[in-house]
């Protein structure tokens, strides 16, 4: 018998913790990923959040290997759409177990390219309009997962929505900087699942081509890169037009991007973080971005040379934590 994975593991640990936690606690939960819902089956307090736009919704394309299984009856489930990877809307086939119904729910996002994002929300019978200055549907996640956190908290839809307006991105996390004169985006990518979803965001809403990946293997990254055969970079193929390497394991990713087809010419790898930046910069076309993906101490080394350039604040003087009680 296979060994429980990881993630199975986590989630019982949570599960548990919910179970057995003190009386009274809420959870808060997404509603469309199936194992986090599962968390909540049978506690006596939850708020679910969860996005209703079935425009949004694509076909199921993940692979057998890693199914999300019913918590009451182990069947996999079936999948009516999902949003991406395995969040979405999906049901047990033998009738136990489905998707709960959100109590704060999306019932439509616009992504405006990489400057903003309009959703539409609705916690019962009331409604409320939210734009933020973040791209990525995954951002909709945070924008109806913080709003349910609020109401578990007893605040009002309208406060929630009217305080998200003024809300700053948090560093590393779609924050914009300028590179030798050019625009750039840092959008951190840390597992498979987000790394797929910010270069979804970057090409299909950023309309990106010129690219800097960073992966190093720090505790922080994960010692162990072997995730990077899990993530599609063959989205790549047809957008990208430069992409500087850089990292720890540049190499590794090297020949990942060799896998997907990526022509050589087009990789360039460059150990040094500012020459990676120079690099990246020289490479990108006039009114163009420079899409940098880093993992998380790739990040931190990254900023740390942007902040010393004075193109960053120190995270810690940034508006984003100012903005924190
Ligand atoms: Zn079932």
């Amino acid at each position: 018998m296979a060994s429980p994975r990881p993630l199975e593991t986590t989630a019982a640990h949570i599960r548990r913790a919910l179970v057995k936690g003190p009386e009274g606690v809420t959870a808060v939960l997404n509603a469309d990923d199936p194992m986090v819902a599962a968390l909540g089956d049978g506690l006596p307090r939850v708020v679910y959040a969860g996005l209703d736009d079935p425009t949004l919704l694509q076909p199921e394309l993940s692979h057998g290997a890693d199914a999300k299984f019913c918590p009451r009856c182990g069947s996999p489930f079936v999948f009516d759409g999902v949003y991406f990877g395995h969040v979405g809307h999906y049901h047990c086939p033998r009738g136990d177990f489905a998707r709960p119904s959100p109590d704060v729910r999306a019932t439509s996002v616009a992504i405006e390219g990489m400057e903003r994002m309009r959703l539409r929300i609705s916690e019962g019978a009331q409604e409320a309009d939210v734009v933020i200055p973040l791209s990525g549907l995954y951002n909709a996640y945070n924008v109806v997962l913080a709003i349910a956190a609020a109401r578990a908290l007893g605040v009002p839809l309208a406060r929630s929505a009217a305080a998200l307006r003024d809300f700053t991105p948090a560093f590393g996390r779609m924050e914009r900087t300028m590179i030798d004169g050019r625009p750039a985006v840092l959008l951190l990518a840390k597992n498979p699942t987000g790394f797929n979803e910010v270069l979804r965001t970057a090409i299909q809403f950023g309309k990106g081509s010129s690219f800097l990946i960073a992966l190093n293997d720090r505790i922080a990254d994960g010692r162990d890169v072997s995730w990077i055969w899990d993530v599609n970079f063959e989205q790549l193929k047809d957008a990208a037009l430069h992409i500087v390497v850089s990292g720890d394991r540049a190499l590794d990713l090297r020949v990942r991007l060799k896998y997907a087809e990526i022509p050589a010419d087009r990789i360039e790898v460059v150990s040094d973080w500012r020459s990676a930046l120079e690099r990246a910069s020289a490479s990108t076309a006039d009114g163009q971005t420079i899409f940098i993906l880093p993992t998380y101490t790739a990040m931190l080394e990254l900023r740390a040379v942007l902040t010393r350039d004075g193109a960053l604040q120190p995270y810690w003087q940034g508006r984003a934590v100012d903005a924190k009680p």
